[in-house]
């Protein structure tokens, strides 16, 4: 059972559910992409 589930773990998922997590909820964390992967930028 989970308090929060997130979907999404790139820069706006990750450090909610870090942050949530650190607060001591039950945090999932998903996405549908593998990790370490590309993602758009131009930088
Ligand atoms: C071409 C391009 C160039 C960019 N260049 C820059 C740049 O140079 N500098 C900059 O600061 N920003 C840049 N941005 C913007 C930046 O990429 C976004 O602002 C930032 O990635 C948004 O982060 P986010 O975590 O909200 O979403 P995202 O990075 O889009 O992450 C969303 C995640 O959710 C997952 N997801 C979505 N739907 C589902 C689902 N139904 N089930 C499971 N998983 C799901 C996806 O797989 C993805 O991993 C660029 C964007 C684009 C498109």
């Amino acid at each position: 059972m989970y308090d929060a589930i997130i979907v999404g773990a790139r820069c706006a998922g990750s450090p909610t559910a870090m942050l949530l997590a650190q607060k001591g909820y039950r945090v999932l964390l998903v996405d549908r992409d593998t990790f370490p992967s590309d993602i758009m930028s131009t930088h």
